[in-house]
């Protein structure tokens, strides 16, 4: 899976994931650069949205932790982008910091019309969790779930139903323990899988099958 930054992240990615035959791409443009989308990028990002191998518009979504971008002007974009996803049938992959609420009012404003998607890298409460389910959603785990202060998480993934839960890395941030602090790379994703197997008290092989399964459901892949 690549994912999405700027226009020329998303071109890269989609490069990589047109040349190997194991690769997948998504575009999107994260909150943060939001402001930065005027009419051309937007017609850029359309047809790229439409290409073959790409699997999910994303990442998008809200960010009101470090607010790069006026709200409004996320809250505009994340819905330009649901409104792509539903034209383009693609699932939606969604950031989400510090705007549960306004995310979850966003996509249940979706109603029937709803592609669903991924909440990624989610660090929410149960409430929270259960609702982005009822809309629909996978939750995607990342190295966070394996951090000392992360306990509530971990509950959080035990209580979940395993056909709805993914695992990311995020890389090149977040690192896993024992790598933390370190430059995250995809083959950590293991540690994020040993954390759920860990915290729901079933096998790795579990984890890794199901997740997998999972992914292949939601990507349609
Ligand atoms: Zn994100």
């Amino acid at each position: 899976m690549g994912g999405a930054g700027d226009l020329s992240s998303n071109e890269a990615a989609l490069r990589l994931a047109q040349s190997f035959p194991g690769l997948f791409a998504t575009v999107g443009m994260h909150p943060h650069d939001a402001k930065d989308v005027g009419g051309e990028e937007w017609a850029k990002l359309r047809a790229l949205m439409q290409e073959p191998r790409v699997v999910a518009v994303g990442e998008t979504g809200l960010d009101f932790y470090y607010e790069h971008s006026p709200r409004q002007t996320q809250m505009e974009l994340f819905s330009s982008f649901i409104g792509m996803a539903r034209q383009t049938a693609l699932p939606l992959v969604v950031h989400n910091r510090e705007s549960d609420r306004e995310v979850a009012e966003i996509l249940r404003g979706e109603g029937k019309g709803s592609v669903g998607g991924v909440i990624h890298c989610f660090t929410g409460d149960y409430e929270s969790a259960r609702e982005f389910l009822d809309l629909g959603f996978f939750l995607s785990f990342s190295g966070i779930i394996t951090f000392k202060n992360a306990a509530g998480l971990r509950e959080v993934v035990r209580r979940l139903p395993l056909d709805r839960i993914l695992i990311e890395t995020d890389a090149p941030y977040l690192a896993p323990v024992p790598h933390r602090g370190k430059r995250n790379e995809p083959a950590f994703v293991r540690f994020v899988a040993e954390a759920v197997a860990a915290a729901r008290g079933i096998a790795l092989e579990e984890v890794a099958e199901a997740t997998s399964r999972n992914a292949e459901r939601l990507f349609r892949i």
